[in-house]
């Protein structure tokens, strides 16, 4: 699997990973700005006809794309997915607080779905198939079974975290400088 490049607009907010067919799309077309970090992709063009020599452009692994011409996608909205949760929650059930493989976890309803409970982010945790029987249809407080943690959303940056197994240095430092205090990606 190739590394993925991470688009930001002019402000150095993230935007999404790119792969390198989409970035050379986007060079092409002019947007690009310029890019910065570690090379993630050399493009090599005609050869000087003076010189001999190729024609080398390095791309860094973060581009700075205009914006004008490039939609932000809004991560306040991002949907919830089984995978993302568990990295969110880091294999950790939120009742007995022990350590799971993804397959041994499930998605659990806080409120559960037979009492309205919503599938959304700020409404799910992970917890192992022991406790999510133990609790069974009802509110941590009627199963008498606390929380260990609290669900929330993740922002932008946690979602771009976690939705890339193979994140180079410099991409992983401008993320996670951007990553707010309260995430667990942080612990
Ligand atoms: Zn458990």
């Amino acid at each position: 699997m190739e590394n993925l490049i991470l688009a930001v607009d002019r402000a150095f907010q993230a935007d999404k990973w790119i792969d390198a067919q989409a970035a050379m799309n986007l060079i092409s077309r002019g947007v690009v700005q310029t890019s910065f970090g570690d090379t993630a992709l050399v493009l090599r063009g005609g050869t000087n006809a003076i010189t001999g020599k190729q024609s080398v452009m390095e791309v860094g692994s973060i581009l700075v794309v205009d914006t004008k011409q490039y939609l932000v996608s809004d991560f306040a909205y991002a949907p919830y997915e089984r995978e993302l949760l568990f990295k969110r929650d880091r294999c950790i059930c939120a009742y007995c607080v022990q350590e799971f493989k993804p397959t041994q976890l499930t998605v659990e309803h806080v409120r559960p779905q037979c009492q309205g409970g919503e599938t959304v982010w700020t409404n799910l945790v992970s917890a192992c198939k022991a406790c999510n029987q133990k609790k069974g249809g009802r509110t941590p407080e009627q199963a008498r079974m606390e929380l260990a943690y609290l669900p929330y959303s993740p922002g932008r940056y946690e979602w771009l975290i976690m939705k890339n197994r193979r994140i180079l240095g410099d991409q992983m430092d401008f993320l996670m400088q951007r990553v707010p205090k309260h995430s667990r990606l942080r612990s």
